[in-house]
């Protein structure tokens, strides 16, 4: 990008940023803002070279949040908290903020967990309910794993439908995340059993030194800390617009409940939907089983909001690595 573009941009970021204060600080109705966040990695994290863009922020980031949307006047609640006023038809904030993580990363725990206890901020985590408390790894950060630590095993039959999506040697972190792009074509349950497949035949692949999700302990820990809450995120968060079996909808959705109430995690009774993905079936599923749901459809809740498309705002350090950058997420148009 040429100077002169990159001071347009940088410009424009501000202006939105401007209007952003000002919106915080006169909005009168009641609003409620959900903030999304997956990972909050340190910026010398190892785990950030096989992280895809628009996964992580810093834990400075997440901290300069809070300061700011409390020195500007929010109110921070836990989401089921707002949901039970509302439905109770108490009285909401002025402008009400909801922090959500999804799919529960052990990094939650380790650096995000102390940053909400510091500044006493509620939060709900969206599970994966068969994934979390285990070892197991989502299939992007493994896809990013070949293709950027062992390309040079690509030419093994094993990978050969990799190739047929664009995974050829030498390919830059773009050129990765394009590929994993490519391959949503196929459904989640594919795409896992061809790397199980491959991880057999070349074990090098496999990432040996991460644990990715939340355990048992952790989970309980941040419950019994009273400021967090554990909605479902379906079983084992297959996309449900591409689901390899369409029985097993409503295992995953209303399953997902079930687990997490097994587990002891007293869940509420929120529901995320992986990636976004809605269909007719999943919404009428999620609305007869869920008091509430969230989207990845962006925008501020009004107190008339319908429950089971809540919409959010989703945090990396691409669009939160500065309050400028923040503050203009929340007002950027075309959302
Ligand atoms: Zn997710």
């Amino acid at each position: 990008m040429n100077v002169l573009k990159q001071t347009a941009k940088q410009c424009f970021n501000y202006t939105l940023a401007t209007f952003a204060l000002i919106k915080l600080r006169l909005q009168r109705t009641p609003t409620l803002l959900i903030l999304t966040y997956h990972r909050i990695l340190p910026a010398s994290a190892p785990e950030r070279a096989t992280e895809q863009p628009g996964m992580a922020l810093t834990p400075e980031s997440l901290d300069a949040h809070l300061r700011l949307l409390r020195k500007l006047g929010a109110e921070f609640v836990s989401l089921d908290g707002w949901l039970q006023s509302r439905h109770k038809a108490e009285a909401l904030p002025r402008l009400a903020v909801a922090v959500t993580f999804d799919d529960g990363w052990q990094d939650n725990y380790q650096h995000a967990f102390p940053v909400l206890r510091q500044h006493q901020v509620p939060a709900t985590i969206f599970l994966v309910s068969r994934r979390v408390n285990t070892p197991w790894q989502f299939w992007p950060e493994r896809i990013l794993n070949i293709l950027l630590n062992h390309d040079q095993e690509l030419d093994h039959p094993a990978l050969a439908w990799l190739r047929e999506f664009g995974g050829t040697r030498n390919l830059t972190s773009d050129q990765a995340n394009g590929v994993i792009e490519n391959l949503k074509q196929l459904d989640d349950e594919t795409i896992e059993a061809r790397l199980e497949e491959a991880e057999s035949a070349i074990p090098t692949l496999r990432i040996s030194d991460q644990r990715f999700l939340l355990n048992k302990d952790e989970m309980e820990q941040m419950r019994d800390s009273g400021l967090i809450d554990f909605g479902a995120h379906t079983r084992h968060h297959y996309r449900l617009n591409h689901l390899k079996e369409a029985g097993s909808l409503e295992s995953e959705i209303c399953g997902s409940l079930k687990d997490l109430k097994a587990d002891g995690l007293s869940p509420v009774n929120i529901f995320c939907y992986p990636n976004g993905n809605i269909t007719a079936a999943g919404e009428q599923l999620v609305s007869d089983n869920f008091q509430a749901a969230c989207t990845t459809q962006r925008g501020w809740n009004t107190a008339g909001v319908q429950p089971h498309l809540l919409s959010r705002f989703s945090f990396h350090d691409g669009n939160g690595g500065t309050n400028a950058g923040f503050l203009a997420t929340l007002v950027r148009p075309g959302q």
